[in-house]
This record gives C-alpha cells, sequence and structure tokens, in this order.
C-alpha cells in the first residue's frame, strides 16, 4: 500500500501564482507587483488587543461558529452595506475567507452540480469546487465590459443552467467593481433562472468609486446568498487568518457541521483582534484605503503615459492592464528576467484573462515608481 493522493487532488494543478513567486524569489532587487496581499501591517489597536489576549492566557477555543462578541461586531458592521444577519445563526467565523469559501462548496454541492465561475478570478474557486465533487462552468466576463458581470454574458455561457454561481467584486484580479444597477441585473438573473450566489466580497472596505454594493440586499437575494468577507484585506490581518460567512440559518448551520469537525473554531487570537479591529480601527483601514487610492492613480496615469491600455479599475489592489506584448505570460518571464518586476500573467486567473496582466499596488509608492520606471524601459 503507497500514499497515493485521491484522483480527485492530482487532477488539479498547482496554482499559477505560485510559479512566479518561485522565479521571483530566486533573483535579486526584485520589486514584485504579484502578491495578493497589504504591505500594511495590522492596526496596532488590533494587534495589541492579540497580545493582549494572550497575555491573560486566552489561549483555548472558542465556540464553533465564533466568539459571539465578534459575531455581533460583524452583524454591526456589515448594517453599511444594507445587509442584516442574526449573529446567533446566520453568521459563522472561520479561518479566513478561503475556509468559508471551501466551507460553502461542500455544504451546497452535490456531485454533479455546475457551479458557474465568473472568471478571471481568484484561484481557489475552481479547484474547490473539484474537490466538492461539483463541475465547473466558466463564465468569462470581456475587457470591453471592463470585466464586469453582465446578463448577455451569463446567458450566453449557459450560466442559467447552474446551480450556483460564484463571483467576487471588487475583483480579484481585475480590480472591476459592480454598482448598483449592474448587479441589479445579476440578481435578476439569479431569480429568473433559480440559481443561488456566492458572493465574495472580501475587498468590500477596498473600493475607490461610490460605495460598495452587495447582492444579498436586492429583493429576494438573501435568501439564496452566502457573503464571504473577512480581515485580511481591508485591516491587513492576512497571516491571523480570520473570515466570515453571512448567510441564511440552515446554510451556516450546514457549513458549520462541517466547520466544527474539520476546524473545531477559528484562531482563538485572531479573534480578539478582530473584535479590536471592528470596534475601534476605522480610521486605519480608512488610512490605508486612501494610500491605496493614491496608488492606483499613480499606476493608471503611468500605464497612459506608456501607452499601456489599462481600463479605470476601481478596487481592491489591482490594475489589469492589457499585455503590451503578444504573449502575457512570455512578457511576464521576460520582464522578470530583464528589469526584474514581477506581475502576473491573466491566465493564472482562468478564462477570459489571457492577453492581461495582473499588477498589485499593494507596495509603497517609492517601489511603484522604481517599477513603473523600469517597466518603461522594458517596453521602450
Ligand atoms: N477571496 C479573494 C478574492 C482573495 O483575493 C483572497 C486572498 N487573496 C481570499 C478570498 C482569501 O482570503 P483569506 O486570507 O481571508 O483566506
Amino acid at each position: 500500500m503507497t500514499l497515493e493522493p485521491s484522483d480527485r487532488v492530482a487532477d488539479v494543478p498547482p496554482s499559477g501564482i505560485r510559479r512566479f513567486f518561485e522565479l521571483a524569489e530566486e533573483m535579486d532587487d526584485v520589486i514584485s507587483l504579484g502578491v495578493g496581499e497589504p504591505d500594511f501591517s495590522a492596526p496596532w489597536a488590533a494587534r495589541e488587543a492579540a497580545i493582549s489576549s494572550l497575555e491573560r492566557g486566552r489561549t483555548s477555543y472558542t465556540a464553533n461558529r465564533g466568539k459571539r462578541e465578534l459575531r455581533e461586531e460583524i452583524a454591526d458592521d456589515v448594517r453599511r452595506w444594507n445587509l442584516q444577519y442574526d449573529p446567533d445563526d446566520e453568521i459563522l467565523v472561520t479561518a479566513g475567507a478561503s475556509e468559508a469559501i471551501d466551507l460553502a462548496f461542500r455544504a451546497l454541492v452535490n456531485p454533479g452540480d455546475t457551479v458557474a465561475v465568473v472568471q478571471p478570478c481568484y484561484v481557489s474557486y475552481t479547484p474547490g469546487v473539484t474537490f466538492a465533487g461539483g463541475e465547473v462552468l466558466d463564465v468569462p466576463t470581456r475587457a470591453e465590459d471592463e470585466f464586469k458581470l453582465t446578463q448577455e454574458v451569463l446567458y450566453e455561457e449557459g450560466a442559467d443552467e447552474a446551480d450556483l454561481l460564484v463571483y467576487c467584486y471588487p475583483n480579484n484580479p481585475t480590480g472591476a467593481t459592480m454598482n448598483r444597477e449592474e448587479l441589479a441585473e445579476v440578481a435578476a438573473f439569479c431569480r429568473e433562472e433559480d440559481v443561488d450566489v456566492l458572493a465574495d466580497e472580501i475587498y468590500a472596505d477596498l473600493t475607490y468609486d461610490g460605495d460598495h454594493v452587495s447582492i444579498a440586499e436586492f429583493d429576494g437575494m438573501r435568501e439564496r446568498t452566502v457573503v464571504f468577507n473577512g480581515f485580511s484585506k481591508a485591516y491587513a490581518m492576512t497571516g491571523l487568518r480570520l473570515g466570515y460567512a453571512l448567510g441564511p440559518a440552515d446554510v451556516i448551520s450546514a457549513m458549520n457541521r462541517i466547520h466544527q469537525y474539520t476546524m473545531l473554531s477559528a484562531p482563538t487570537t485572531a479573534q480578539h483582534a478582530a473584535i479590536e479591529a471592528l470596534q475601534t480601527c476605522r480610521e486605519d483601514v480608512e488610512e490605508m484605503r486612501d494610500q491605496y487610492d493614491r496608488r492606483r492613480n499613480f499606476v493608471l496615469s503611468r500605464f497612459e503615459e506608456m501607452g499601456i491600455d489599462c481600463f479605470e479599475a476601481t478596487g481592491a489592489f489591482y490594475v489589469f492592464p492589457k499585455c503590451p506584448g503578444d504573449d502575457a505570460g512570455q512578457f511576464a518571464e521576460d520582464l522578470l528576467e530583464a528589469e526584474q518586476v514581477a506581475m502576473v500573467p491573466g491566465d493564472a486567473f482562468g478564462a477570459g484573462a489571457s492577453g492581461h496582466l495582473r499588477a498589485s499596488y499593494a507596495t509603497g509608492l517609492d517601489e511603484l515608481r522604481e517599477a513603473m520606471d523600469r517597466l518603461e524601459r522594458f517596453v521602450s
């Protein structure tokens, strides 16, 4: 008997982003616009709350669903987006949004169910569906729509036959956001075609052109939607591994049934940090958001100066320019080799993304300036 990975796992390729990190790690003086995490540290008050919880010996498990106080804070916080969820049975605190996404697939997908995955997208959805035994239907958005999801695309790709639709806005990797009218169209489609939704809203706080809108606030959508969010992006807490899911009680209960056996509870120290973050760190979030916005404007204006075609991304911390060369994968490799600037080819994020590059501006302005100068030298 040898230890062989199951077919389900063996068939899933390793993440396409990792290869670039590995290449970049072998080189000196690399400026990475490849990473998908904040360059800031978590707000000091949140870190101090974590330290203090440890000093007080708070090192036990919490309730499976997360500390009651944290669920109450989350319930309060999401009212900003017109979302009302009961801390008792409609909120589940998880080890990052990543765990919440995985739980939702496993709790909702039956073998052979079709999950429409809106792309380009964060790299975990397609493998997550596969691990849960579902079938992925690729739903590529279009560059000419600035990578927004439209009814036309949904119908054209056959998503009306899907059981579940998963998407992320503000989007990773494109930085696209959806406004109220645009989302209303998607909500109408979901009601009409009886398609349920998993809405990854982890970048909700990082929007630069109007407030974030959640699909769960539309009539008839709350009962068919699970929303994911977390502390990694807005609060710069990636390493603390804390996220949450919002949804109807029966779905949250089903997700919790897996969570209670596989995770027990999300990291306790991180939960203490998150309570503090929600209570007192709003200004820190705004300050980071303003800095991202300044960097975003800088990068977009430099692209324009260089003649690089890039739509105005209005969310997250990514821009998604059209690759100036024919082959984005080759371009990214050559750029890394010649100028030590790392960007990720769009293909790593699924369908609809080829010929594009993802550049993250979760990097200080000085480094961004240098990276743009190097890019300019390379393209000219
Ligand atoms: N969703 C998206 C769209 C992301 O970009 C990320 C992180 N890169 C995650 C989920 C996972 O976040 P977490 O750290 O909360 O697991």
